[in-house]
């Protein structure tokens, strides 16, 4: 039997068990030692019966006194008791219909239990409890996630048999000099102690070395993948004066513009598809970075596909696009879902004859049309929708073209690696001069009327405002909701204002409806949750107001207030919240104090973890088995260091001492397309 063979070979296991075992995503005998417990039952240190908490689960520790004769309840439903002692409380132990762990209970014989116990003071009950030996050396026990027809006691099992199999793989992937290097332990002892540890000590250690082993992986895997979509020869671009563009604009580009445009202009002329991150915070410009690549792919008679995550951020990079290459004479289309089917196939006949260079629409509008004349750079905005497996398909397509992703999402570099290890990176980190910094104030709930009150002064000198609230309804307890809310305002407060709501379980074509009634400023007041989005412009929006403010992270607050700002008035945004803790105002004075995104989410990364970056797992990254992103960030360091390490003394991991490494990278982006195409 060898390691990566099927798990049906196991003992124990057999050809329908592993059929089952499928379902859990066990297919192999990897796949089985590395299938982890989801918990452990911890029966190490019992706990006094007299003390044990009442309807709650417990562990105890007892000698069986006697068995009462098994009670008939109905047909089907037999009772067992037995009473039992830690020589200081009784306790009655309580079976159901478990006859056969009645029977192998001794009176006279020592066990520890985990169960829930009822009852009062003087009585005590303990129902359908888990009970071992008191002589049993697994007393920490795994629990596995189980799929019909398979149980505890079968995963246990073969998981033993496997790991008396182990010494036969041979199966090391981390050398010598990594296990001193970063202190981790060797894998057998790991796989063996994440499963039966015999002591927290032992499974915090097996997991110490598993969680970095799974990141060192992923990083491995993400280089590989670098490497792989670097492999095929693009549409190799010769180099063009993009001078008649920077002389068109009605500004000057950021010297962080500039850098980013030419990191673009020299990827797309080599012989490797440019696969690039732009990432800047709100309103650094990466439209116009955008523009100037669609640009030079235009002269060098290729069109561009810029997608967007949704119609309405869509239309608005049309009509940037459009306003900066259409008198460089550069047609510009914008294909959207709300076209009419005739103009859509016109559009469509226009982009095959190469009569646009420029294509605006949303993701899945761009990649299911896939008749370009000679499709040579494809934009991405908004990235964390769009993750590496998307990716890595469109850099499939075609001609390989060139990829550009935009984010604005500004994240610590630690987690930028992490999420986008395939991709160069370019940062914007300077904003166009002459921006306005956002007036932040935060504010008890108090001071909410006058909050009010300074929002309509600005309502009534022609101006829009935002206000975000945490929650949808009610049903998320002790948030401000937004449904209600703006029920309340439109009837109190805000009675002679227009006020809409926005939410993010509307459909979409209804939440693209609200937001073009609010650019269009049909309505005075958005009442939202955070859906609001990212990217959106409306200039004449110079306030927001955000209540539980406390409930968001930095980086997301710093998101939310950048909706305002965009054009030329002076604009504001309140936080609300009546959380007054020492934490909490020093979160938020960060927010007053800087208007730095990158300064801002290490701020938030120190202060919360990763958790906020993470939060809504559209990163797109394989599924991690046993690390967290939000937990460990330690480990995550330090493998991200080694992976370097590794790279850099083995480019291609070709050294026999990497074989290993290399072969469970490859899988582990190999099974995520697989998934993906599921
Ligand atoms: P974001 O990076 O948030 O996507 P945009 O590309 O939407 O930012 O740009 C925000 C606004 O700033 C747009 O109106 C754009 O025309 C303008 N802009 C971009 N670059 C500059 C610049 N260098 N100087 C002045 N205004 C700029
Ligand atoms: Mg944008």
């Amino acid at each position: 039997m060898k390691l990566f063979d099927s798990v049906a070979y196991v003992k124990g296991v057999g050809p329908k068990r592993a059929e089952l075992l499928k379902k859990l995503g066990v297919e192999t005998v990897y796949d089985l030692l590395y299938f982890f417990p989801r918990t452990y039952i911890d029966y190490t240190s019992p706990t006094a019966i007299s003390q044990t908490a009442l309807d709650e689960q417990n562990v105890i520790k007892c000698r069986i006194c006697s068995k009462l004769p098994p009670a008939h309840i109905r047909k089907g439903m037999t009772i067992y008791k037995a009473f039992a002692t830690d020589d200081e409380s009784d306790i009655t132990v309580i079976l159901y219909n478990n006859e056969y762990l009645f029977k192998s209970l001794e009176v006279g014989g020592e066990y520890i239990m985990y169960g829930k116990v009822t009852g009062n003071l003087t009585r005590r009950e303990i129902s359908s409890p888990l009970i071992i030996s008191e002589k049993s050396d697994d007393k920490i026990q795994p629990v596995y996630h189980l799929t019909d027809g398979i149980s505890q006691t079968v995963i246990r099992k073969a998981v033993k048999n496997a790991l008396l199999m182990f010494d036969s793989f041979c199966f090391e992937p981390l050398s010598k000099e990594i296990l001193s290097d970063y202190g981790i332990c060797a894998l057998r002892y790991a796989l063996e102690n994440i499963h039966f540890p015999r002591d927290m000590n032992e499974l915090n250690t097996a997991k110490k070395r598993l969680v970095f082993e799974e990141f060192l992986i992923l990083q491995l895997g993400m280089q590989i993948l670098r490497k792989r979509n670097r492999q095929l020869t693009g549409c190799k671009m010769t180099y063009k004066s993009i001078e008649s563009y920077y002389k068109s604009l009605p500004f000057e580009l950021t010297n962080a513009q500039k850098s980013a445009i030419s990191d673009c202009l020299s990827d797309m002329t080599r012989d490797v598809p440019m696969n690039r991150l732009v990432q800047g915070d709100v309103g650094s410009g990466k439209t116009a970075v955008a523009a100037a690549c669609c640009y030079f792919a235009h002269l060098n008679g290729r069109q561009s596909a810029l997608m967007a995550p949704t119609e309405i951020l869509a239309a608005q990079h049309y009509s940037t696009l459009a306003n900066f290459l259409s008198p460089l004479g550069v047609n510009v289309c914008l294909l959207t879902g709300s076209l009419t089917p005739k103009q859509k196939k016109e559009i469509k006949e226009k982009i095959k004859s190469g009569y646009y260079s420029v294509i605006v629409g949303t993701h899945a509008l761009v990649v299911s049309s896939t008749n370009f004349e000679s499709l040579g750079l494809v934009i991405i905005d908004e990235q964390h929708r769009f993750g590496v497996k998307q990716r890595a398909g469109l850099a499939q397509k075609g001609d390989n073209p060139h990829i550009l992703v935009m984010s604005a999402t500004p994240i610590p570099r630690t987690l930028a690696l992490m999420i986008y290890g395939d991709l160069d990176i370019s940062v914007l980190n300077e904003l166009p001069k002459g921006r306005q910094k956002i007036d932040t104030y935060a504010v008890t709930g108090k001071l909410r009327k006058r909050a009010y009150g300074f929002i309509k002064e600005r309502l009534d000198e022609g101006r829009q405002a935002y206000i975000v609230c945490p929650a949808i309804d009610e049903t998320e307890s002790g948030l401000l909701a937004a449904n209600s809310y703006a029920e309340k305002i439109a009837a109190e407060d805000f009675h002679e204002y227009r006020i809409g709501i926005l939410n993010g379980k509307m459909p979409s074509s209804q939440k693209d409806e609200i937001m073009a009634r609010f650019k269009e400023h049909q309505l005075d007041v958005l009442v939202s949750t955070t859906v609001i989005e990212v990217g959106i412009d409306v200039p004449n929006a110079a306030v927001m107001l955000i209540e539980n403010a406390d409930r968001f992270g930095l980086s997301q607050l710093h998101q939310l207030r950048g909706r305002v700002g965009r054009g030329s008035f002076k604009s504001y945004c309140i936080l609300v919240t009546d959380n007054v803790s020492e934490e909490s105002k020093k979160r938020l004075k960060i927010l007053s104090s800087t208007s730095d995104g990158f300064k801002i989410s290490e701020e938030d990364l120190k202060l919360r973890g990763p958790g906020d970056f993470f939060g809504s797992k559209q990163h797109g990254l394989p599924q991690l088995k046993i690390a967290s992103m939000a937990e460990n960030m330690e480990e995550l360091r330090s493998a991200q260091q080694c992976a370097e390490k590794i790279i850099s003394a083995d480019p291609n991991l070709l050294l026999s001492k990497h074989a290993q490494l290399k072969l469970l990278a490859k899988r582990l982006f190999q099974k995520s397309a697989d998934n993906a195409m599921n």
